[in-house]
């Protein structure tokens, strides 16, 4: 059986029923006392003394118990039941009836209501004892008469014990049991709160999610914005640059290369000397800005990187003799270090040396007084260059953010960079397996150091680094591949993408044999339109059974402007060799050359290219659409150099008023603009093949049709082309 302990709440409970017993007890007492007396009074006469008494006593107690019962309860229990017992006491003396001592059983259940069993079991010895007192000592009643009575009052108290008994048990199992429920109540309200608050924090979460949410689209948004911003701002800049710079480059071209144009004035030495410097930087600065239009267009992993052995100390010295001049007008001195024996290493020399310069340019830039050096020493595996200055600094918040594009850190200095040159030279550094790093101190000047590593090391180069053309002929054999195309744009494409091989273009079959009896190729790369030619040349020079041959439709800028209706394209800026090929591709001698560009000082170096090509032409000048149109319909040119991108009358307007005119039907039209990109990037209709005299293995066959599949799966843009491996004889 489960016990229950009697605690204080217990026995506040007890007190709590005590109190509303004696409440309910006492009047009643008190009536039934005072019915009695009546009763006695009037019925007994003789007994009137002892009613008053009995009635006073029970009144007078009833009363007082009554008055304590609030203050000191026990107290209260304590008189009404001596008031009771003394009342009952009293009537058991006066009348003489062994029944009256039954009266002590209704005394001893009241104690057994009021009190504890223990008092309940007091209470019965006392009722014996003064049942045994009064019956025998004072009525002389024989002791069987009192038997019954004090039968009845012992098992009064015996059940009043036993019923107590349970009675207490279920009252304290009841009272745990409310404290449980009680317990449990609080603690579900103290849970309540807390699921209370976590759904506040949920909902604040939430709040919190949905605003990271809308910033995220925001950002995302942003970035793609600040994307597009990065390529028109790319493009618009080099657009920019180049317009200016390819007159600097065909200027000094001219008056270095070809001073007879100016009227047979001769420049002294001195100057030739330094209008060389000028064109070479200049030309350095063009091919500059092509890699910024690459950096923008190529996606990334895919720079090509043209890597062969390279002497570091001349790539340093190019790099210093360049920035040189700037230095020293801004009264620095450029002090260059390095250690007597650098190791050839694996680079692409344009790269690195442009990461020179942008070092160098930047030290110069940001240094007003004192010195800038430039130092390279051999550690471990790598080199490892630094370029050091005594200028600004960067402020220490905001290094950071240095090597980060578009970031420029010197907010005084903004507008003098693009914020691309620590960017770009670090992207650069990596793509030959080093690393770049820079520290600074405000004050005191900056250095921004990158490695290098040697080609022995052959750990963090990567491995294309290492795949440099072999020479010409060599013990892994011939690595050299013969292009067959009318076209140098062509080659230009391959050497540019394609790793690994030096390309050699013949455009006629004589220059095609000569080249194949000086070495043997590796391969060889037919123009579709080069088919019969090829034959001839299979024919005059010994064509190996291994050697593939490849017919592929590689464009060239001269097919691109047949495409477009015109005679030729030239792509900006034009050289003056450009321009005499395209002269000689003509299919009549030109004697007059319209020139129409909205740039009039490049129509200006135009016009003098062409009389240095040829003094006895004829070049008539426009600088507009319009004037063009009309100068065109007055002379009737044999050609029309024109440029594409003009206000109001644009070339293409131009080339559709000239197809319309039968007047102009005999002019040619070569059109000049900027490298045509977005046609580099689109499908080419035509059909790659590959063919070997002594046919394929059926392993080679696998080989390269799987090569075939990943290379035209991996592509994003695969066009209409069609890879097909004719087995055996001739391409056809
Ligand atoms: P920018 O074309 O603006 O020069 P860079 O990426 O080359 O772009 O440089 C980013 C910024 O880093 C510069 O704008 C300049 O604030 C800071 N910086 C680069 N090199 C130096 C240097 N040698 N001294 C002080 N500040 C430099």
């Amino acid at each position: 059986m489960r016990t229950y302990r009697h605690d204080g709440r217990t026995a506040q409970v007890l007190d709590d029923l005590v109190g509303d017993s004696l409440r309910v007890l006492l009047p009643t007492t008190a009536i039934l006392t005072w019915v009695w007396a009546s009763v006695a009074i009037l019925a007994i006469e003789a007994r009137v003394v002892h009613g008053l008494v009995v009635l006073g006593l029970v009144l007078a107690t009833t009363a007082l118990s009554y008055l304590l019962h609030r203050r000191n309860l026990g107290l209260a229990v304590a008189v009404y039941l001596t008031g009771l017992t003394l009342a009952l006491t009293i009537i058991a003396t006066a009348f003489v009836s062994p029944a009256l001592f039954f009266l002590y059983i209704p005394l001893l259940l009241v104690t057994a209501m009021l009190t504890g069993p223990g008092i309940t079991w007091a209470m019965a010895l006392v009722a014996i004892v003064l049942t045994l007192a009064i019956g025998r000592g004072v009525h002389t009643l024989p002791l069987g008469q009192l038997l019954s009575p004090i039968v009845f009052v012992l098992l009064t108290a015996l059940s009043a014990w036993l019923s107590s008994r349970r009675l207490f048990t279920a009252l304290a199992w009841a009272l745990s049991m409310t404290a449980e429920a009680q317990k449990n109540a609080e603690e579900a309200r103290e849970r309540r709160a807390e699921v209370r608050s976590i759904l506040k924090s949920l909902e604040e979460a939430y709040v919190r999610l949905e605003r990271a949410n809308e910033a995220l689209i925001f950002a995302r948004e942003a970035a793609e914005k600040a994307y597009r911003f990065k390529a028109e701002f790319v493009a618009n800049v080099s657009h920019e640059l180049r317009t200016p710079l390819n007159l600097i480059v065909g200027f000094s071209e001219m008056m270095a290369t070809a001073p007879e144009s100016y009227g047979g004035t001769l420049l002294p030495n001195q100057y030739r000397g330094d209008v060389m410097a000028i064109y070479r930087s200049a030309r350095h600065l063009s091919d500059l800005i092509n890699d910024v239009l690459d950096l923008s267009q190529i996606e990334a992993g895919r720079l090509p990187l043209r890597r062969e052995p390279s002497d570091l100390g001349k790539i340093v010295g190019e790099a210093c003799e360049i920035m040189r001049g700037l230095a020293e007008a801004k009264g620095l001195r450029l002090d260059v270090n390095l250690p007597p024996e650098v190791p050839l290493l694996c680079l692409d020399r344009t790269r690195i040396r442009q990461v020179l310069l942008n070092l160098l340019s930047n030290a110069t830039r940001f240094t007003d007084c004192g010195w800038i050096r430039v130092s390279a020493v051999v550690d471990g595996d790598e080199v490892q260059i630094t370029v050091e200055d005594s200028g600004r600094g960067i402020p220490a918040d905001r290094m950071a953010h240095a090597f980060e594009a578009f970031s420029q850190l010197d907010e005084e200095r903004a507008r003098e960079g693009s914020g691309l040159g620590l960017a770009v030279s670090k992207r650069f550094v990596e793509l030959h397996g080093g690393t770049m790093w820079i520290h600074s101190t405000p004050g005191m000047g900056t250095t921004v150091g990158f490695s290098l590593p040697l080609p022995q090391s052959g750990k963090a180069v990567p491995l294309t680094l290492l795949r440099t053309p072999a020479p010409l002929s060599g013990a892994q054999g011939p690595r050299w591949v013969l292009v067959l195309h009318d076209d140098e744009h062509a080659v230009s494409l391959l050497r540019r993408y394609v790793e690994g091989y030096h390309f050699r273009r013949a455009d006629s079959v004589e220059g095609a044999v000569a080249l194949m009896r000086e070495a043997q190729p590796a391969a060889v790369i037919l123009d579709s339109s080069w088919h019969d030619r090829w034959m001839q040349v299979a024919d005059a020079a010994d064509v190996p059974p291994h050697l593939p041959v490849l017919t592929s439709p590689l464009p060239g800028l001269h097919r691109l402007g047949l495409l477009m209706g015109a005679a030729d394209y030239l792509a900006k800026p034009v050289t003056r060799e450009d321009l005499a090929a395209a002269l000689a591709r003509l299919p009549r001698p030109a004697r007059t050359v319209l020139v129409v560009d909205d740039d009039r000082h490049l129509v200006r170096l135009l016009a003098r290219m062409l009389t240095a090509i040829d003094p006895s032409l004829c070049v008539l000048e426009a600088s507009s659409g319009a004037e063009g149109l009309q100068m065109a319909r007055s002379q009737r040119p044999d050609v029309v150099l024109l440029d594409l991108l003009m206000p109001a009358v644009s070339g293409f307007d131009f080339m559709e008023e000239i197809k319309g005119d039968q007047t102009l039907a005999e002019t040619s039209v070569i059109i000049m603009s900027a490298r045509p990109v977005e046609q580099e990037r689109a499908p080419i209709l035509g059909e790659l093949r590959l063919a070997r005299v002594g046919g394929f293995t059926l392993s080679e066959i696998l080989q390269l049709t799987e090569a075939a599949l990943t290379g035209l799966t991996q592509s994003a843009a695969v066009g209409p082309a069609i890879a097909s491996a004719t087995a055996g004889g001739q391409p056809g």
